[in-house]
């Protein structure tokens, strides 16, 4: 982790914001590069990121790491978090509550990577990033611009663990994503903010 993201680390380690905090085994910050043009955003740590304190290291990460590979990326290359820092007891859906108290830490980590692309892993990770109840199937590899970044939502490598006939089609986002990476567009600058005299 280079020296912001750090820093940032040591601010958020102990965090007890939410209830989360009393049943984790340790909080799962973020891992991958700090100069990242992409990074991927999944929806809370499971049983194994709890254990070891690192993002997707279970089953969905295998299939995550394997997906990055079939387009050319090592995880080192990419930067890789959650919206929740801390794992749901028995991995049930986080509470509304949960994700606001936990997305400023994700938000600051984009500020501070800058990366041109945000691809959103699933529905929650969609929903929150978008700012919007959107379903992850009408809007799953459309990219759109949300504030500085480019966002590009794609189903989650669990749904294509749980269910089979999702592996072709989340095969499919992810060539849908490199075609994206591959175009070089860049997004428009924000508008300037006024200068107040
Ligand atoms: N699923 C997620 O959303 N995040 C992880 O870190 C692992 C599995
Ligand atoms: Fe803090 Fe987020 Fe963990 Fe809750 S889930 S304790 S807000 S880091």
């Amino acid at each position: 982790m280079a020296e912001e993201l750090e820093r940032f680390f040591e601010e958020v380690k102990d965090c007890k914001k939410c209830q989360l905090a009393y049943s984790r085994t340790n909080l799962v910050f973020g891992a991958g590069s700090e100069s990242a043009g992409i990074v991927f955003v999944g929806e809370a740590p499971g049983y194994y990121e709890d254990q070891q304190g690192e993002p997707f290291v279970g089953a969905a990460g295998k299939l995550l790491s394997e997906l990055l590979s079939s387009i050319g990326l090592k995880r080192g290359d990419v930067y890789i978090a959650n919206v929740l820092k801390c794992r749901p007891p028995q991995n049930r859906d986080p509470l509304p509550e949960e994700i606001e108290l936990c997305k400023p830490y994700l938000f600051k980590q984009l500020e501070i990577i800058k990366p041109r692309v945000v691809c959103t892993l699933g529905n929650f990770a969609t929903q929150t990033i978008l700012g919007k109840r959107v379903s992850i199937s009408s809007v799953r590899a459309k990219p759109s611009q949300v504030g500085k970044y480019f966002i590009f939502p794609i189903y989650h490598p669990a749904a294509a663990l749980h269910r089979g006939d999702m592996i072709e089609p989340l095969r499919e986002d992810f060539a849908k994503l490199k075609e994206f990476l591959d175009s070089g567009v860049e997004p428009e600058p924000e508008p300037e903010q006024l200068e107040l005299l």
